[in-house]
C-alpha cells in the first residue's frame, strides 16, 4: 500500500457543504465592484463536510512528528516544548495586527516591549546592547561579522580579513564569513573536543578580525580554555564572536559578555521559545560589548529623557539587515518567557537541561561508543553503535527509533565522527521520557546483534517508509494529482 492509499483527497460530493457564513452586509460594496471583476461562476472549490474536512486534516497531521506528539531530542535544535501562551501573547490583535509603516506614536508599546528585550536578552548574556532586527541564527552571524569588519574599517585596520573557525564549528559560520567577504581559518580541536590552543597560537597575527565560536561547542562541551583564549585574540587586536545557538545550558548560569566575547546572536527560536524546525519564522538578535554599539545595524530603537520611542540610525552603522524590526512575533514569545520564567527561574533551564543530557548518556554509553567521555552541557555525541559487527549504521538506528514512536536525533554532525549520532534532551522533558527513551536505545542496540535486517529495512510502522532522499531532493513530486499521476 503507497502511504496516500490511506488518505483519501478526492472526498467533494456535489452540493455537500459543510460552512455557513454570516449574513452578507456587504452588499452595497459589491454593487460598487465593477462588472469586470465580479465572477460569473462559482470557484471549484471541494464540496465537504465539516466532520470529513476535520478527519482529513487530522488525519494529515498524524503522519507528522512533532514536538507535541513525542519526544525529540535533536541535537543543536532545542526542540524543547515550549509553552502555548507565548503563541496566544503573540497573537493577541494588538501585537499582530500593527504594520511596520504605521507612525511612531501609534506604536510606543511595541516599541518599549523591544527596548526591554533588548535589557533582558544583554542581562542574561553580560552584552551592553542588542539589535533585535536580524531574523535567523545565521542571519545574527553575517550581522555580528559586519560589526566586527565595521569596527575594524573605522579604525583605519583594513589589513584584518580572516577569520578563525574550529573545525567542529557549525557549518553556517564558515559560509557567513563568506558571505561577508571575509577569509576562513579553521584551528583544530584537541582529541578532547576542545580547541587546540597550540594550534591556535600561530594562526594570531595582525590580518585576523577574529574568532567565531561556540560554547558549549556542537559536541556539547564547555570550551575550558575560554579565558585564554579571548586573552590570544585580544592581544592580536582580534574580536570574539559567540555563535549562541547552543546558549540553552548557559542561561542563568554564565554569560558569554563575561567570558570575554564581544559580539553574538542569540536563537531565540532554539532557546527563548519558538519552535525550531519546519522552516518557521526565526530570530537572530546581536548583542555586542559597549565599544561596538556605534556598529549596531539600522535602524534602531531609542528610548529619549520623557520615556518615549524614536526609530533612528546613525552613520557609523554597519549599515542595515533588515527592512524594518526583525519578527515581532519571535521576539514577543521571547519576551514573554523570559518574564514568565524571571530571574529566579531561568537560573533552573541550563542545569535542568545539562542533568538531561548525563543522564541519558551514561544510561548508554555501554551501547554505544562515547568517544568523548566526559561531562558534557545540553547535548552529546555518540559515534554509532559500540559493536558495530552487523553493520548497523546510525541511519539505521534513527530509522528503526521511529517506529517506537521517538524522533531521531541529529545524525551525522558534526562531521568530527562518521557515525555521529547527537542528543539533546533539553530541560522540558520527565525523567519517565527520558527512561523510555533510554529502553528503546538499549533495544535497538540489541535488535542490532539479534535481527540487523529489521534495523535495514526500518522504519516499518511509519506512514511513509525509508526515503530515497536524493531522488526525493532532485524530483520532488509536489502535489497529490502528481503523486496520483505517478
Ligand atoms: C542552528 C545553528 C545555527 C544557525 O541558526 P539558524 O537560525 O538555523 O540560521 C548556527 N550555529 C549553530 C551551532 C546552530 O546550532
Amino acid at each position: 500500500m503507497k502511504y496516500y492509499d490511506k488518505l483519501i483527497f478526492e472526498l467533494s460530493k456535489e452540493g455537500r457543504q459543510g460552512f455557513s457564513l454570516p449574513e452578507n452586509t456587504w452588499s452595497q460594496s459589491l454593487d460598487a465592484l465593477p462588472e469586470k471583476l465580479k465572477r460569473t461562476q462559482r470557484p471549484a472549490l471541494p464540496e465537504v463536510s465539516e466532520l470529513d474536512v476535520v478527519r482529513h486534516y487530522t488525519n494529515l497531521s498524524n503522519m507528522n512528528f512533532g514536538v507535541d506528539t513525542g519526544f525529540y531530542p535533536l541535537g543543536s535544535c532545542t526542540m524543547k516544548y515550549n509553552p502555548k501562551i507565548n503563541d496566544e501573547i503573540a497573537a493577541l490583535p494588538g501585537f499582530q495586527g500593527i504594520h511596520p509603516l504605521q507612525p511612531v506614536e501609534t506604536v510606543q508599546g511595541v516599541l518599549q516591549i523591544y527596548d526591554e528585550l533588548d535589557r533582558a536578552l544583554s542581562a542574561i548574556t553580560g552584552m551592553a546592547k542588542f539589535t533585535l532586527n536580524p531574523f535567523a541564527g545565521a542571519h545574527g552571524e553575517l550581522t555580528g561579522l559586519m560589526i566586527m569588519r565595521q569596527y575594524h574599517l573605522q579604525r583605519g585596520d583594513s589589513k584584518r580579513t580572516k577569520v578563525i573557525v574550529p573545525d567542529s564549528a557549525h557549518g553556517t559560520n564558515p559560509a557567513s564569513a563568506a558571505v561577508c567577504g571575509l577569509e576562513v581559518v579553521e584551528v583544530k580541536s584537541t582529541p578532547q573536543g576542545t580547541i587546540d590552543v597550540e594550534d591556535l597560537r600561530p594562526l594570531l597575527d595582525d590580518t585576523i578580525a577574529g574568532i567565531m565560536m561556540t560554547n558549549p561547542n556542537t559536541l556539547g562541551l564547555f570550551e575550558t580554555e575560554i579565558l585564554e583564549i579571548a586573552k590570544l585574540v585580544h592581544d592580536c587586536g582580534g574580536l570574539l564572536y559567540y555563535d549562541g545557538a547552543n546558549m540553552n545550558p548557559l542561561v542563568g548560569v554564565a554569560r558569554p559578555g563575561d567570558m570575554g566575547f564581544d559580539i553574538l546572536h542569540l536563537n531565540l527560536h532554539k532557546t527563548f521559545s519558538t519552535p525550531h524546525g519546519g522552516g518557521g519564522p526565526g530570530a537572530g538578535p546581536v548583542g555586542v560589548a559597549a565599544h561596538l554599539i556605534e556598529y549596531l545595524p539600522n535602524p534602531k530603537v531609542v528610548r529619549q529623557e520623557d520615556g518615549h520611542y524614536t526609530i533612528e540610525g546613525n552613520d557609523t552603522a554597519a549599515g542595515r539587515i533588515s527592512g524594518f524590526m526583525g519578527n515581532f512575533g519571535v521576539l514577543m514569545r521571547a519576551y514573554a518567557y523570559i518574564l514568565r520564567l524571571g530571574r529566579q527561574h531561568v537560573k533552573k533551564v541550563g542545569p535542568l537541561a545539562t542533568l538531561n543530557a548525563n543522564y541519558i548518556k551514561e544510561e548508554l554509553k555501554d551501547c554505544f561508543k562515547l568517544p568523548i567521555d566526559t561531562c558534557c552541557k545540553h547535548e552529546f555525541v555518540f559515534d554509532g553503535l559500540k559493536d558495530q559487527s552487523t553493520g548497523i549504521t546510525t541511519l539505521d538506528v534513527a530509522k528503526r527509533l521511529l517506529d517506537y514512536g521517538f524522533h531521531a536525533p541529529t545524525i551525522y554532525f558534526p562531521l568530527l565522527f562518521h557515525q555521529a549520532i547527537m542528543i539533546e534532551p533539553t530541560e522540558t522533558e520527565s525523567k519517565e521520557t527520558l527512561d523510555g527513551f533510554i529502553a528503546v536505545m538499549r533495544r535497538i542496540a540489541q535488535e542490532a546483534l539479534e535481527n540487523p535486517e529489521k534495523l535495514r529495512g526500518a522504519p516499518h510502522h511509519t506512514p511513509v517508509r525509508r526515503l530515497d532522499e536524493t531522488t526525493a531532493a532532485k524530483q520532488p513530486v509536489l502535489t497529490f494529482a502528481d503523486l496520483a499521476a505517478s
